[in-house]
């Protein structure tokens, strides 16, 4: 339907977005509190809400990692170029904004495949006048698409570290699509000293509640998996995990002190490529 705007009831889409199945990107900016979201959206996150009450905190503590993650990344490890794959719609402040706060020549390629995300890209290209911010549509599922966009050869330097995020994303795709194999496609070709932050959520800390909003989430026709600490670590195949590991994501370096971690059902960490 790309060039056609959708309408249902009063509610009018953008061009390519499909607003009669709902997606995870509207679902995710409904959780935050956005309005770029539809009445499909807000059912399946309402019905995730009623299996999880506490799934807007954890939207919010995947948020904070990201923040802290991008700052760290930056002050600590040097890292000065950021691929971030599933970018989400635009929630203030994105990634760039914080690694320029600390290093205003900080270069971002965001890379998301849907429609929804391209029509607010703008948002996410304005950027301190040293550093730079792209966008870029690709999928996932073809690592060597994104690898061979000319828009993320131009910005990023392959011969210096990259901060590879995976943020509340590989949960999107199914044991069946192999996405470790994905993760490994682009684990090969960061350089030295790049690092690969990853969230996902996992039944781990709270079984009932997690399937049942998996279930909510399937039964509207979406692919959604939790997975095992073990599963999570795979994602980061030989590469270092640095301090504290892979956590519950509350506990990955918070700024405070946190009551209880494991009231946001993600596992969260980052790990360094030798
Ligand atoms: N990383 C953001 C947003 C998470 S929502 C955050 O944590 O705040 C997940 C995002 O991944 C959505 O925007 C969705 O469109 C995107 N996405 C899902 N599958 C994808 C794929 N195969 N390739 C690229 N992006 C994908």
């Amino acid at each position: 339907m790309l060039g056609e705007d959708w309408v249902v009831g009063n509610e009018v889409a953008p061009p390519g977005v499909n607003i009669n199945v709902p997606h995870s990107a509207r679902i995710y900016d409904y959780w935050l509190g956005g309005k770029d979201n539809f009445a499909v959206d807000r059912a399946v996150g309402e019905a995730m809400i009623k299996a999880i009450p506490g799934m807007r905190y954890m939207a919010g503590e995947n948020r904070k990692f990201v923040h802290r993650v991008a700052r760290d990344l930056v002050a600590e490890q040097g890292i000065k170029q950021f691929l971030d794959i599933g970018t989400g719609i635009p929630t203030r402040p994105n990634l760039h904004e914080i690694a320029q706060r600390v290093d205003r020549s900080a270069r971002v390629v965001y890379v998301d495949n849907d429609p929804i995300v391209l029509v607010h890209a703008r948002a996410l290209m304005i950027s301190t006048p040293a550093g730079r911010s792209e966008y870029v549509s690709a999928d996932l599922r073809d690592p060597q698409s994104i690898l061979d966009e000319p828009t993320l050869k131009d910005t990023l330097a392959f011969d210096e570290p990259i901060g590879l995020t995976l943020i509340a994303i590989l949960m999107l795709l199914a044991d069946a699509e192999d996405p470790w194999a994905m993760v490994e496609a682009l684990r090969d070709r960061m350089p030295s000293g790049s690092c690969l932050a990853i969230t996902h959520p996992t039944a781990d800390f709270a079984p009932d509640e997690v399937n049942q909003a998996v279930s909510a989430a399937t039964s509207a026709g979406m692919t959604l998996v939790a997975r095992s600490h073990d599963a999570v670590r795979r994602f980061f195949g030989d590469w270092e995990l640095l301090e504290p590991g892979l956590v519950p994501v509350s506990s990955w370096r918070p700024d405070s002190a946190v009551d209880n971690p494991e009231a946001a059902y993600y596992w969260a960490g980052v790990a360094r490529k030798p």
